[in-house]
Order: structure tokens, then sequence, then C-alpha cells
């Protein structure tokens, strides 16, 4: 399958015009309108026009949710499946994903607004191979057998939690589903999804395909909706095993609020970041370092967790580390993310839009300098469209340096010696991700182990497999996505203990 779209701008504008996106609620394999027949209005960030109005789901559609989940998974249908059956069904539906690989980027590109090159080439694939290496997976993982002595036989084996719910953001809104499906269902779980208001048309659309691929009626259902009312009801539900979120470390706090209030669900938490990019003057190649900054920050309009946020570069660097930034940005001219061409494309909302450019206004009266970009662009197509941006002379105190921004602004801070990066970098609440760059083995070493994050990267941003975890130290989460580590959050331990006479 060619990574490269044949498909014109003009073509990818026909078929969005065809498109009928699925867009009710899906509960029991089926798909149905909300219980209170509340919609809401589905907006394209690329035009600001509405895409169509979304069944907007509320306590009591979670409820029938959770239910037919509960139901599905006391009659068995999925769990009790030998693991190389289910492992069948989920190859099943990794290439149906790949099938509909070009409907799938599409709707998400028209969502959230990313470039359709991006959706095809990054975001579908990747979704798809998550769930082929969970089904991979799920038939070689063997439980244990405890060092108890002759006179027992004590069994360690992990059994599935029962029903899950997922709660997820708009940035990469089937990615980030299927690092929650993959492993959910791999382990025997029924789920209930609620994808973000912002992007929910993927979610809705793979779990049609899910049964399809023969997935049992009721073992996932997806209810789109807000936070406030379908997220709120499903961290609080009674009959929900374990809560799995990504989002803000706002948003999480108050996930994790609702689970201790409710029935002490377990939690697992994917937050926000602020992620420090450390560029020593004897990094191995300068200009790799700074392709690799620039993609860190503009790359999905800078709408990604993992961000490489903070540009801390030793000093003698700094000048000519920007320009190559400044080269690759000014090319990054955002534009309409149906054009194959398109490397940036619009901000997910006006909302998060407005946010972005608060934060730019916030950096200026900090005193930072605009190296360039710093405006809104493309106002005349009623989208959300802001430019690769560029701060210098940012200090580590300034809010640009410390909150998570989640648009295509970098804060370059600059520094004398290791110690000072890395005491800088680890001065944030967030430790999600966080790279350095140089030649000399001990530094990297000594800098990686200082570093206060889930994920460290050497001489490298963003370098990525499923085969490893992800996830925050600090208040950037609880938990790993990914890799087999991500089986834990979803499956109990059971000791068995037999008295052998
Ligand atoms: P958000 O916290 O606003 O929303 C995330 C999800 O939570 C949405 O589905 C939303 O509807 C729901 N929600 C909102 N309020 C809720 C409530 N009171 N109760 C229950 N659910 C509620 O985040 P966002 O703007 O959608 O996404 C951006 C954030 O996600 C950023 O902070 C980013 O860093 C983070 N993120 C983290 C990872 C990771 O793996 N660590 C990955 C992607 C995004």
């Amino acid at each position: 399958m060619s990574a490269v779209p044949t498909v014109s701008a003009s073509q990818w504008q026909e078929r969005a015009a065809a498109l009928q996106p699925r867009s009710q609620i899906f509960i029991d394999g089926k798909f149905a309108p909300a219980a209170s027949g509340a919609t809401f209005d589905n907006i394209n960030p690329a035009t600001g026009k509405s895409l169509g109005a979304v069944a907007s789901g509320d306590l009591a559609d979670i409820d029938r949710a959770v239910a037919s989940a509960r139901a599905a998974f006391r009659k068995g249908s999925w769990v009790h499946q030998p693991p190389k059956a289910r492992k069948k069904v989920l190859l099943k539906l990794a290439d149906l994903m790949l099938v509909h690989r070009e409907e799938l980027a599409l709707l998400e590109t028209l969502d959230m607004g990313k470039p359709i090159g991006d959706s095809l080439a990054v975001d579908i694939p990747s979704a798809a191979n998550c769930i082929r290496w969970y089904a991979e997976a799920i038939d070689k993982v063997y439980d244990e057998v405890a060092p108890t002595g002759p006179n027992a036989l004590a069994t360690i084996t992990r059994e599935a939690m029962g029903v899950i719910g997922a709660i997820v953001p708009w940035n990469f809104p089937l990615l980030m589903s299927s690092w929650k499906i993959g492993p959910v269902l791999a382990t025997g779980n029924s789920l209930v999804l609620k994808p973000s208001e912002k992007s929910p048309l993927t979610a809705l659309r793979i779990a049609e395909l899910a049964v399809e691929a023969g997935l049992p009626e009721g073992v996932f259902n997806v209810v789109p909706g807000f936070g406030h009312t379908a997220g709120k009801a499903l961290a609080a539900h009674m009959d929900i095993d374990c809560i799995t979120f990504t989002g803000s470390t706002a948003t999480g706090k108050t996930v994790m609020q609702l689970a201790a209030q409710s029935n002490l669900k377990k939690v697992s938490l994917e937050c926000g970041g602020k992620s420090p990019n450390i560029v020593m003057a004897d990094a191995p190649d300068i200009e790799k370092a700074a392709k690799a900054a620039a993609f860190a920050i503009f790359f999905n309009q800078g709408e990604m967790c993992s961000a490489g946020s903070r540009l801390l570069v030793q000093e003698s660097i700094k000048d000519r580390m920007l320009e190559t930034i400044a080269t690759i940005g000014k090319s990054m001219t955002p534009g309409d993310p149906l054009d194959p061409d398109t490397k940036l494309g619009a901000i997910v909302d006006e909302v998060q839009m407005k946010r972005v450019l608060s934060y730019i206004d916030v950096g200026k009266a900090d005193g930072a300098k605009v190296a360039f970009g710093g405006s809104r662009v493309l106002a005349e197509t009623g989208g959300y469209f802001v430019e690769p941006t560029v701060f210098d002379g940012v200090r580590p105190q300034m809010r640009i340096a410390r909150e998570e921004i989640f648009g295509p602004v970098l804060a370059t801070i600059s520094f004398k010696t290791a110690e000072e990066a890395i005491e800088i970098a680890n001065d944030v609440e967030y430790g999600l991700a966080a790279a350095v760059w140089t030649r000399d083995i001990n530094v990297a070493h000594r800098t990686a182990r200082a570093l206060r994050a889930g994920t460290v990267y050497v001489n490298c941003y963003d370098a990525d497999d499923i085969t490893v975890p992800f996830g925050g130290y600090k208040q950037s989460g609880i938990g790993r996505d990914k890799s087999l580590h991500a089986l834990d959050k979803y499956t109990e331990l059971k000791t068995t203990w037999i008295e052998l006479s």
C-alpha cells in the first residue's frame, strides 16, 4: 500500500462532499440517537462550518452502553473465547482499517484539521498496527507459577477486569482510541469509549468495523458527547471497573476524583506535557537536531502531548539552530488540510486557536521575543489556522515556558552547562517526554537518567514504536499506554493457592 496519496485536493473535496459519516451512538452493535434526542454540531476546523449533527450522549446513554457492555461480559461471548479466536477477530479489524484507510483518513482530517497526508501516512496505519500488535501478542503471553515450595501450587493469572471506560482527546482521535481498544479488547474486556466532542467520527466508524470483523455485539460501544455530561457519567459510573483516560492534566484530576467518589474504579491517566528538547553544543549533527526540533513542535500543528515545546539550547549554537528552524517553520505555511501538499493544517477549533494566540500574547507581554510567526492566518477561509511560531529569549519562569500551549509555538531557552539544562528541564509540573542531543556518551547517559520523563530520546525526537511504553512522570499521568505493559492496566492479577497433600 503506498504511503503517498494519489488523490488530489479537489478529489478529496468531492469525496468529502459525498461522505455520510456515522453520527449516532453505537450501543449493542447498532446505531441509535441519544436518549434525549440531543445533538451537537460537528465543526470542520478548516472552514468553521458544520460537518453535520452528532448525537450528544449523556448519563442515560452511558447507562445503556455500560449495561450492554456488562451483559456481553457476563455472557462471555468475548472474554471466554480462546486468545487465538480473539486474535483472529482483532486481526480482521486491523485489516478492515487498512481497507477503509482513505475513508478513515478523510474523516480524521475533516474532523480535527490535520493534513490528509499525515492522516494517511501516520494516523491510520499506526492505529491499525496497534490493533494488529495486541492481536498478535495476546496468544503469546503466559501466566506465572509462584516459587512456593513442594507443598503448594500457587498460580498467578491475569483476568480481564470487566467493563472498561475510555475517554480520549482530539489530537490523534483514532490512534489514541486504538491505544485503548487494542489492549482492552485483546485481554477480553468490554469497552465503552467516549471520543472527544471535537472529533467523534473515526471512533464511531471503527466500532462498526469491529462488529463487521466479528466482535460480538455489546463488547465495544461508543458514546459521543461532552466531557461534563457523557465523560463525567462514564468516570462516575458505578458499574465501570476501570477508567482509562487521555487528555489534559486538569481533566485527568477530575476523572480521578470522580472515580474515587464513585466505586473506586481503577484509573490510568495519560495527560499533558511541556517536554524539553536539550541540544548541547556537541550534538552530532546540529542541522539534524534543528530539523527534529522543528518537527517536534510543528507536526500535527503542535497539538501533541509529547511536543518538544521547550527548546533548551546551549548558547554557542543557538543562532545556528534557530536559523534552520526558521527556514523549516517558514516553509510550513498552514494550508487546506485536504491538499496532499499541506504540511500544517488547522487548529482543532476556535477555542483552541484563541488559547494558542493568547499564549503568544502572554509570551510577548512577559518579554520574550517572537523570532518568527505569531499570527492567525487564512482567516478568510473561516478556518482556524496559526502560523508556526518561535519565541527566543524565553526565561524558565515565563508562562510560555511552563504551561502546555498545545499549538505550533516553540519556547527557546538558552543554557550554559548540562547541569543547568537538566535543572531547567525538570523544573515543570510535567514529565512526559524529553530529549538530549550530544556526542558524549557519558553526558547522554547521565542526562537521560537525570531527566524526569516517561520517554527520553537521545539524538532523535519522537522516535516511536508500539513495542515501547508511553506515559508520564509527575503530572503527565499514571500508567502507560502501548507495549505489553498496557495489558497490566486492563487485567486483575489472581492468586490461586492449591494445597498439595
Ligand atoms: P481534555 O482534557 O479537554 O479532554 C479530553 C477528554 O476528556 C475529552 O473526551 C473530553 O470530552 C473529556 N472530558 C472533559 N471534561 C471531562 C469531565 N469533567 N469528566 C470526564 N471527561 C471529561 O483534553 P483535550 O483538549 O481533548 O486534549 C488535549 C490534552 O490531551 C493535552 O493536554 C494533551 O497533552 C493531552 N494528551 C495526552 C496524551 C498522552 O498520551 N499523555 C496523548 C494525547 C493528548
